[in-house]
């Protein structure tokens, strides 16, 4: 498969290559309350490339977090149902991605209304239908829609508010990190960051889509909310090291690449393709990001490579 092709759904191939290691306390298709009325649950990435979900409880309804794939959806679904019996009012796309929005249609079947910055959208514009076509998982092409079902309601430069007098949710986009649309859910009374896939915990970073030059500087935003929990896109639940081990990682990444190309280096220097794949690089970062560091990174290496080289962002970069 030429390496362009692959980047569309680059994180989904690798899964389906058993590429992907998960973390070995991966939790898959666990609920865990975070605090009263707000839940997380960890999705089946190795098995099924789900993402996270979270679940906020308000007096009258439910929000969750993520629409993730058709099948996740039906997952959380089912696990939600046994938490409350209020209705799912409504879901939040933190990105356009198929493991975190193909799942739209699920939502609004049931009532729900999908929500999401309106980069999400554009993004979708951008991308689809040919990422839906191409998609070849069972539960996508079982739905037999022509393209990706968009969010139904979107935001722009100021944060969207959901306040019903025992809770209140905040909806916010910083700029361009893993996507141009990343959208952060904030819980100010309880300190609960919901980050989306622009932090991970684990290496779980696909960087095809993204702006690796400007991840931290949406990062240091989102940290400066002050989040004692943060609910990552994927990987296990934790506190404000997921943001700051995350930020490092993107710029340690970046770092690296750009010393080496300033040393003369070259692509074919540091990434080894096979088959137009990048298999390994010789590009190694700091102990302190390793949580970080996985099967990705020698695509991550030559992303970052596309990126300083052509002097823009990569998802600006034909792909
Ligand atoms: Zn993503």
């Amino acid at each position: 498969m030429h390496v362009r092709t692959l980047c569309a759904s680059a994180f989904a191939a690798l899964l389906s290559m058993g590429l992907v290691v998960t973390r070995t306390d991966a939790q898959p298709d666990t609920v865990k309350q975070i605090v009263s009325g707000v839940w997380f649950r960890e999705g089946d990435l190795k098995g099924k490339g789900h993402c996270n979900n979270v679940v906020i409880e308000m007096k009258d309804y439910l929000i969750v977090v993520d629409a993730n794939y058709p099948s996740g959806a039906q997952a959380a679904l089912a696990d939600i149902k046994k938490l409350s019996p209020k209705p799912v009012r409504y879901v939040f796309d933190t990105h356009h991605h198929g493991d975190h929005a193909y799942g739209n249609p699920v939502w609004t079947k049931i009532g729900a209304t999908t929500l999401a910055h309106r980069n999400v959208l554009e993004e979708m514009n951008r991308y689809e239908p040919k990422r839906w076509k191409s998609e070849t998982r069972k539960d996508v092409t079982d739905l037999k829609l022509a393209t990706a079902e968009r969010p139904k309601q979107t935001f722009g430069d100021k944060p969207y508010i959901l306040e019903d007098g025992s809770r209140r949710v905040e909806f916010h986009h910083f700029g361009w990190a893993h996507t141009r649309g990343d959208g952060f859910v904030f819980l100010p009374k309880e300190r609960i960051l919901c980050t989306g896939d622009a932090a991970t915990n684990g290496p779980y970073n696909f960087t095809g889509d993204g702006n690796i030059g400007n991840w931290p500087v949406v990062l240091g935003k989102a940290s400066a909310l002050n989040p004692q929990r943060v609910l990552p896109g994927h990987g296990p639940a934790g506190g404000r090291e997921i943001l700051s081990g995350e930020m490092e990682f993107m710029q340690a990444l970046r770092r690296a690449v750009a010393s080496e190309l300033k040393a003369g280096k070259t692509m074919n220097d540091l990434v080894q393709f096979e088959k137009g794949q990048p298999k390994s690089t010789s590009v190694k970062l700091p102990d302190s990001v390793k949580n970080w560091v996985g099967s990705s990174l020698p695509g991550q290496v030559r992303d970052t490579v596309e990126e300083i080289n052509a002097g823009k962002p990569h998802g600006d970069l034909p792909h």
